[in-house]
């Protein structure tokens, strides 16, 4: 089949290598034409596991072609995709500029009738003013469907070629037709993986998601502080919980709070839905507030052990990136962290193997940007642990405490078993291990 997806991101970048893997041709497009000058280089703007061979493979195959010529991609393609950003407005709303204006366009460059797939997480509705900004500007027939995408940045080429469901909302026999064709080689493992049902179903079941995810991280760090204040450890009764069939052992992990370019934004989004919709959203509510809180226990916990005024004193941090295996750092808890560290007038020594350069656009030099996790470690009077890269879960511990000026770790993510630390003679603060 022939594929156009516009948006080379990390939605756009890896649905089009995946379909170009599975021997569709395939043209990815952005508006931004130094990325694209990269991607023809087979220079990944991103970092994402086992990306940079697939996009070499496919492209060195001639299955996978990059352009900012949107016109021409639509032209050649029997089946657009549409897979730009949808950011937060400032009222929490999703702006969806950039989609109605891709919609524009490829009306304007319809030659032909055409099958329109909103791949970008978007209100409720949208499907009908993608369909209604591109029939304003051709009179070709155009179908629009709804395929909102639910891959993990870390994991997101496993995630794409072996999903645990592909949602398709369409409104005709065609199009799930032809978004069954194209996604058959990824749902073969199992028969009930392919789920169609109406666009405005399909629209908010990606919303419902991702708030049900963020919701369960945010039950989670509540738990963790109960645990804090009650002498109990989160850790055990997380294996207690997660026994339970209705309640299952994913994402029972508390830690600094969720970040990423979706949660935050997709309740935010959903939130504002809801209002909309004179529909209360109080469980959603109460879901963002205390993430923003969890985003601040980093530094309120460092504070307590280094005191608030930090001058003088010098502050290791590992891992800046939102979660494990992305360079992604929107939203990410090193954001308020450093920022707080910094302006209690801390020296911040940080370190991410992935990260390093998203870090640089944020903190600038303001921060001292480590080789290594050990460096990043000298000199220090506390290490705080924001990232759970496997990196840190083994390091040779003897030598990160002989490193350290004082042997405190904040280990936002539990990699650390307190009583071994305490043995060994660290100071270890953990997330809803227990009192202290
Ligand atoms: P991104 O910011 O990484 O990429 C978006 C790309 O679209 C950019 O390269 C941008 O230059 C391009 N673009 C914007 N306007 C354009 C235009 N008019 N013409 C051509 N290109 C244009 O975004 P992303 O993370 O890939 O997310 C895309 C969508 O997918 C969002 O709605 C997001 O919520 C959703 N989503 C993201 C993830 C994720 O993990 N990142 C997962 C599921 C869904």
């Amino acid at each position: 089949m022939h594929v156009a997806v516009i948006g080379s991101g990390y939605v756009g970048l890896v649905a089009g290598a995946c379909f170009a893997e599975t021997g569709n041709d395939v043209v990815c497009v952005d508006k931004d034409a130094g990325k694209i000058e990269r991607l023809q280089r087979n220079e990944i703007p991103i970092y994402e596991p086992g990306l940079e061979d697939l996009v070499r493979r496919n492209q060195t195959e001639g299955r996978l072609r990059f352009s900012t010529d949107l016109t021409r991609a639509v032209r050649d393609a029997e089946v657009i995709f549409i897979a730009v950003g949808t950011p937060p407005n400032e009222d929490g709303s999703a702006d969806l500029s950039h989609v109605l204006d891709v919609a524009g366009e490829i009306g304007r460059a319809m030659n032909a009738p055409r099958l329109v797939v909103n791949k970008s997480t978007v209100p409720v509705g949208t499907a009908d003013r993608v369909e209604a900004a591109i029939r304003a500007a051709t009179s070709c027939t155009v179908d629009v469907a709804s395929n909102p995408e639910f891959l993990k940045e870390g994991a997101a080429i496993e995630d794409f070629m072996r999903p645990d469901r592909v949602i398709i909302g369409v409104r005709s026999d065609d199009a799930r037709l032809t978004l069954e064709t194209l996604y058959a080689p990824f749902t073969r493992r199992g028969g009930d993986r392919f789920i169609v049902m109406d666009r405005r179903s399909a629209e908010l079941t990606k919303y419902a998601a991702n708030a049900m995810l963020a919701t369960r991280i945010s039950f989670m760090n509540q738990m963790a502080a109960l645990c804090e204040a009650l002498g109990a450890d989160v850790n055990l009764v997380r294996a207690g919980i997660g026994s339970d069939q209705r309640i299952g052992r994913a994402f029972l992990y508390p830690g600094p709070g969720y970040g990423g370019s979706c949660f935050p934004k997709d309740v935010k989004a959903l939130v504002h839905m809801a209002r909309e919709a004179k529909v209360s959203a109080d469980v959603l509510e109460a879901v963002e507030i205390a993430n923003a809180r969890q985003k601040m226990v980093l530094l309120e916990k460092t504070r307590q052990h280094l005191g608030a005024d930090m001058r003088g004193k010098v502050v290791g941090v590992w891992g800046l990136a939102f979660k494990a295996e992305t360079d992604d750092m929107r939203e990410s808890p090193a954001i308020p962290l450093v920022d707080g560290l910094l302006a209690a007038g801390a020296r911040v020594q940080v370190h991410d193997p992935r990260a390093a350069e998203s870090a640089h656009a944020i903190f600038g030099d303001r921060v001292l940007y480590a080789a290594d996790p050990y460096s990043a470690a000298h000199g220090a009077d506390a290490l705080v642990i924001v990232t759970e890269w496997l990196m840190y879960r083994n390091p040779d511990l003897d030598r990160l405490k002989a490193l350290l000026r004082r042997p405190l770790i904040v280990d936002g993510r539990n990699l650390f078993d307190p009583a071994r630390m305490r043995g060994l003679g660290f100071e270890h603060v953990g997330i809803g291990r227990g009192h202290g």
